[in-house]
């Protein structure tokens, strides 16, 4: 059995081999068909757990899942390589949903994903009692104990409908997060044996934690974003009013960054994540609102603008980084105020005095790895319950060789002016004082006569208030509670103040570039786009970027080779592998220096053409275009596709380029795309094709859209 079980990782996922912990779970369910749990961290691989055995078992296996919204895009992703499935939920309506479980009856699909809510109607149980199941996936299984952090109580019906059921199916509980007491629930509420739970740890090794502090968080924002921006990242926030002020802030300085929090009204928010998921946009500032139904897997960076409530959060929302394995980075920039916001938070969200108590034990559990000098991926491990956990090598605290500089006499002269001043007052207004402002509040409340006032005039207000932060975020300063924090001087102040210790500071952090630049990498990605756009599928659907990296270093050229790049099984190799091909034989052809390079391993045809070039293809493309050639013209002369041309032109367009839309659409073309739109809709690419005369390619019908985009004045 277990060869029949590598045959289909290697034919439906493309994968040669498994995972930890994923061949024992198949084994158990397939073989011993014992019930288990499988807990392993996000990015794991735990669907592949189910979808492989429910391929070769009878009937249909049924998935629980209370994530709505993953569904589509994971019967989405079964279906593009090749395996029958569906989901039902609320999305559906009622006669959508009947013709579903009709076909599910007749056998149609290997996998079924409900939701749990379904579970409450005796309608629904009646119908699936007809079913053949021989395997329940309870997906997100932490949701069923009321000590998880997620507590679901529909999740309770399970365990009614399994005693429903005729059959005996297996059970596979399935989480990411699971206490020891969480563990023990699932186990006793799902019927599990202690002995079949298999657990892989928490760690994500390809994930390298970092903390921020005492920086301006906005230039370190807007650098970073910079230095990454052709990469899928999250910015969390508190509050939704920072996540308003962060993105609008973001938008003046030309990023274009969605937005998603719980004030903002269902159909915005959808469109924004709708837009982040299809690559439309590559930031998404959000409240913790955002992400639960979500598994876009080529995320590189998430990065914490403001420290969350907990450890257990900032895990959950950090994790949904790197799920396609390839290396990304979570950054938590702190500074001392948030600690405050979080307090608040805390107090308005509950009355009931015992939680409040655990709520801000929490955080400061929160706020000690803010401040650990250890490795911050050990810490988490240990926070989590693992023992001794290895440091990591690669977080913040492993890696940081930055120099120190003293910097006690600064710190002194902050100090003092702030014990001077009364200690009444907040970071910004003892910056004013110390750099000598003329502010009508400084010279009413007598502060201009000082001995401390203009002592560092040398530096900018800015200057200051970050080396105020970074006083605060070392617990030299501490901040009063309330709406108006003030600052204080703390005991480890006091000794500096006292000349018995001393303080260093180090050097800004820098900002990395996560990923090496690569032309035929974003040439990859833009294929991908095209044809997620004709599926309407998110493009992580249809290749992650750890294929089109793989693909990048393999450089395949046959269909042979194709099959040999890593997450590439049969079916997805028959559908889009022609058109990956000829895109990297054209960039092989165009950039020879490439092909040779990798001579050595690949068997590479011989090039089509030789027009070495330093720039970047799209940009030729366009050049060729504004120099008058038309899109047949040009893509004969540089012997690519049209369609591959226009890809070209649209990038441009996206990159801020304009171009002359007449030349390429025509009145009856743009008439023919108003009528078909009028018909079908503009979600869908294929419905719009079939709609309208063979010569108006995919691309035109994009352009078009852009063009209508751009000019009904949306922020492009
Ligand atoms: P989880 O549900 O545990 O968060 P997924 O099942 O979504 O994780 O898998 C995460 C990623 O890992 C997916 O891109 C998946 O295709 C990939 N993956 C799963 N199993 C393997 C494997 N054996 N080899 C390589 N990649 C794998």
């Amino acid at each position: 059995m277990l060869t029949k079980v590598r045959q289909d990782l290697q034919n439906y996922f493309g994968y040669s081999s498994f995972r930890p912990g994923q061949e024992k779970v198949i084994s158990n369910v397939l073989e011993k068909k014992r019930n288990s749990a499988c807990i392993m961290p996000t990015g794991g691989g735990k669907s592949i757990c189910y979808q492989i055995p429910a391929l070769q078992l009878p009937g249909t296996t049924l998935v629980i899942s209370p994530l709505i919204s993953l569904m589509k895009d994971q019967v989405d992703a079964l279906n593009v390589a090749g395996i029958p499935a569906s989901y039902i939920n609320s999305s559906l309506s009622y006669q959508e949903m009947r013709i579903r479980l009709s076909e599910t009856k007749q056998g149609r699909y290997k996998l079924l994903y409900i939701a749990p809510e379904r579970l409450q109607s005796p309608e629904f149980l009646q119908e699936i009692k007809q079913l053949e199941i021989p395997l329940i996936a309870v997906d997100e299984a932490h949701c069923i104990s009321q000590w998880g952090h997620d507590f679901r109580p529909s999740y309770m019906n399970i365990k009614e409908m399994l005693n429903a059921l005729p059959g005996d199916p297996v059970i596979l509980a399935l989480t990411a997060t699971a206490t020891p007491q969480v563990s023990d629930d699932i186990c006793r509420l799902l019927h599990i044996d202690a002995s079949q739970v298999v657990s892989t740890g928490f760690a994500r090794s390809n994930l390298s934690f970092q903390l921020v502090k005492g920086e301006d968080k906005m230039r370190y924002l807007e650098n970073y974003i910079k230095t990454n921006k052709d990469e899928s990242g999250i910015i969390y926030t508190a509050t939704r009013k920072e996540a308003d002020r962060i993105s609008q802030a973001l938008r003046i300085k030309g990023i274009r960054a969605g937005r998603y929090h719980a004030g903002m009204n269902d159909e915005e928010r959808l469109r924004e994540q709708e837009d982040f998921l299809q690559d439309n946009i590559t930031i998404m500032v959000a409240t913790s609102a955002f992400g639960m139904g979500i598994d876009k897997s080529n995320i590189r960076y998430v990065i914490h603008y403001q420290m969350p409530k907990d450890m257990e959060s900032y895990y959950q929302e950090a994790g949904r980084a790197g799920r396609d394995g390839a290396d990304s980075e979570c950054i938590l920039l702190y500074s001392a105020q948030d600690v405050q916001i979080q307090r608040f938070l805390i107090e308005q969200s509950t009355t009931n005095e015992s939680r409040q108590i655990q709520q801000l034990e929490k955080l400061r559990q929160m706020m000690d790895y803010c401040h650990t000098e250890g490795c911050l991926q050990a810490f988490i491990l240990r926070y989590f319950g693992e023992q001794s956990p290895e440091d990591c090598g690669q977080c913040s605290s492993c890696t940081d060789e930055r120099e120190l500089t003293d910097v006690t006499r600064e710190a002194q002269m902050v100090m003092s002016c702030l014990i001077r001043m009364g200690a009444r007052f907040g970071k910004t207004f003892i910056s004013q004082v110390l750099t000598g402002s003329r502010n009508k509040k400084v010279v009413e409340a007598g502060f201009d006569k000082l001995t401390t006032y203009g002592m560092m005039k040398d530096k900018s207000l800015q200057e200051v208030n970050e080396f105020i932060e970074f006083l605060t975020s070392e617990l030299y300063l501490g901040a009063t509670t309330g709406q108006y924090p003030t600052l204080y001087v703390t005991e480890k102040g006091k000794e500096v103040l006292l000349g018995k210790s001393g303080v260093e500071r180090k050097a800004r952090m820098q900002t990395s570039q996560l990923v090496e630049d690569d032309e035929l990498f974003n040439h990859l990605r833009a294929v991908r786009k095209s044809i997620a756009e004709e599926e309407n599928v998110p493009p992580f659907v249809v290749f992650s970027d750890v294929t089109l990296r793989d693909m990048c270093a393999k450089l395949p050229d046959n269909p042979q080779d194709f099959l040999n790049v890593k997450g590439v099984g049969e079916q997805k190799r028959q559908r889009y592998g022609e058109r990956f091909i000829e895109e990297i034989q054209t960039f092989c052809a165009e950039n020879p220096d490439r092909n040779r390079k990798s001579e050595a391993v690949m068997t590479s045809k011989p090039s089509k053409k030789r027009t070495p070039t330093d720039e970047p293809s799209h940009l030729e493309t366009y050049k060729m275009f504004q120099e008058g050639m038309s899109i047949k013209e040009l893509a004969e002369a540089r012997e690519i596709t049209e369609e591959t041309a226009g890809s070209h032109l649209l990038r441009c367009i996206s990159e801020g380029h304009s171009i002359d839309w007449e030349r390429i659409i025509t009145y009856q073309i743009e008439a023919q795309i108003k009528e078909a739109v009028e018909k079908v809709g503009k979600e869908k690419l294929k419905p719009l094709k079939e709609n309208v005369s063979e010569e108006i390619s995919y691309f035109i019908i994009k352009l078009t859209l852009e063009k209508w985009r751009q000019e009904s004045g949306q922020i492009v």
